[in-house]
């Protein structure tokens, strides 16, 4: 831990108890924090592109998104959800306050892309679907079927790790009432447009958590050079399409019922739904 960022405007993180501000500034020890004091920051949508372009490798790319400022609405929102709107019963622990970096396996056979991050969520934990009813839903389910290590994902740092899964999004900044604008959209596309890029060869499929997720990875596909099928598959729960790499490689397209409490508590999706997907997953993966 940095002695700098110890004392007042700090509060202790829920695993290590090693204090920090919020927003937790890059390369100060935060568990799984991917960026260093040095990593370029993204301050535009041109940047964003560049940067995404040159990164070599996936450590790269993340350390790259974690510290991205391009969108001002949105930065501005996850910062002063940090600063001054944490929920009550987080009011004692620091904030994240920065883009949500992917999570999981490296080389792995499956992406799952998810819409964007919490405020009191992945913007408070740093760690993808970690720290909401969402990510409950979510990380039971794919304990229960062999993906995590564990059951429940808390705080980074808690020993929760996935084998052959990685967990991404469309848009890695949280949104006022949950929605970006589609220019936000569009400025965040090429983070995921570069993972595809980066990850394709090895991927077997991508589990896309609602039609948002669904049409983000289509476009990140085309932008990658994918070939995507025409018409442009439409979303749906347990609906499967095929894109095809740049080197000829096939990966499936699954669409599943985002992991909201919307969906979930009213049981448009159910534990059992979910495992059924992610099963089948192990189809792709092991094919
Ligand atoms: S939403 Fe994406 S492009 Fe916009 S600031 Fe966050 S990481 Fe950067």
């Amino acid at each position: 831990m940095d002695s700098s960022l110890e004392g007042s405007g700090t509060a202790p993180h829920p695993v290590t108890g090693a204090p920090f501000p919020s927003p937790v500034p890059p390369g100060t020890g935060w568990p799984e924090d991917p960026a260093g004091r040095d990593t370029p920051v993204a301050g535009s949508a041109e940047e964003v592109r560049a940067l995404a372009r040159s990164a070599g490798d996936l450590a790269t790319l993340e350390a790259r998104i974690s510290v991205c400022r391009a969108c001002p609405r949105l930065v501005d929102w996850r910062e002063s959800v940090a600063r001054s709107g944490r929920r009550a019963s987080f009011a004692d622990q620091p904030y994240w306050g920065r883009p949500g970096p992917s999570f999981g396996d490296p080389r792995a056979r499956v992406l799952l892309v998810g819409l964007a991050p919490a405020a009191n969520g992945t913007n408070r934990t740093g760690r993808m679907f970690t720290g909401d009813s969402s990510g409950e839903f979510l990380y039971a389910s794919l304990h229960r079927t062999g993906w995590a290590a564990h059951p429940v994902s808390v705080a980074t740092g808690d020993g929760q790790s996935l084998t052959g899964m990685r967990i991404v999004a469309a848009v890695r900044c949280a949104p006022p009432a949950n929605h970006p604008t589609s220019e936000e959209r569009t400025t965040c596309a090429p983070w995921l447009s570069r993972e595809l890029d980066l990850a394709g060869g090895g991927l077997a499929a991508l589990l896309c958590l609602g039609g948002i997720a669904w049409d983000a990875t289509v476009s990140a596909a085309r932008s990658a050079g994918w070939v995507v099928p025409r018409p442009k598959p439409r979303f749906g729960h347990a609906v499967r399409a095929t894109l095809v790499t740049p080197s000829g490689h096939e990966v499936a397209l699954v669409g599943c019922y985002h992991v909201s409490p919307h969906n979930t508590y009213t049981g448009r999706l159910t534990p059992a739904m979910l495992d059924d997907l992610l099963v089948g997953l192990r189809t792709d993966s092991d094919g």
